[in-house]
């Protein structure tokens, strides 16, 4: 069985994936824009700006869009599906997409509220969502990696 894909880490992204590691969610906020932008770049997206600073999310949101995945994209992923994929809305103001665990996918609706969790794989932390009620263990118990 082929192994899942592992993220790509860049100079633009490294913060990003230490946070996961630490177990936090990292957002870039763009000091001219006062906006929050996801994922990482060099600039911001909205004004050119490169006064980027960092900011960690408190993990929480609304379900903007959901989706049901049936048919795995290739064999590593064939013992997931069904397994849900959102577009989730932080509550600082960023969009991202990942998986909503630790419930059954046909229970995943627009407008829910979820917060962070992760995923281990491979050496590194995969942010995901849970709904809020959910009893599964949240981003700040996440031990961290060596
Ligand atoms: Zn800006």
């Amino acid at each position: 069985m082929s192994a899942k894909p592992l993220p790509r880490i860049t100079a633009e992204t490294r913060p990003y994936w230490e946070g996961c590691a630490a177990g936090e969610l990292r957002y870039q906020w763009c000091a001219a824009c006062r906006r929050a932008q996801f994922y990482p770049r060099v600039a911001c997206a909205r004004c050119g700006g490169r006064a980027l600073e960092w900011r960690r999310s408190a993990g929480r949101g609304v379900v903007h869009a959901v989706t049901v995945v049936h048919r795995a994209p290739s064999a590593a992923f064939r013992a997931d599906v069904p397994y849900t994929i959102a577009l989730v809305d932080l509550d600082e103001g960023f969009r991202m997409m990942a998986n909503v665990v630790g419930t059954a996918p046909e229970t995943v609706a627009i407008g829910d509220r979820v917060r962070l969790v992760f995923e281990r794989r491979g050496g590194v932390a995969l942010p995901q969502f849970t709904p809020e009620g959910s009893a599964m263990p949240g981003g700040a118990s996440l031990p961290r990696l060596a």
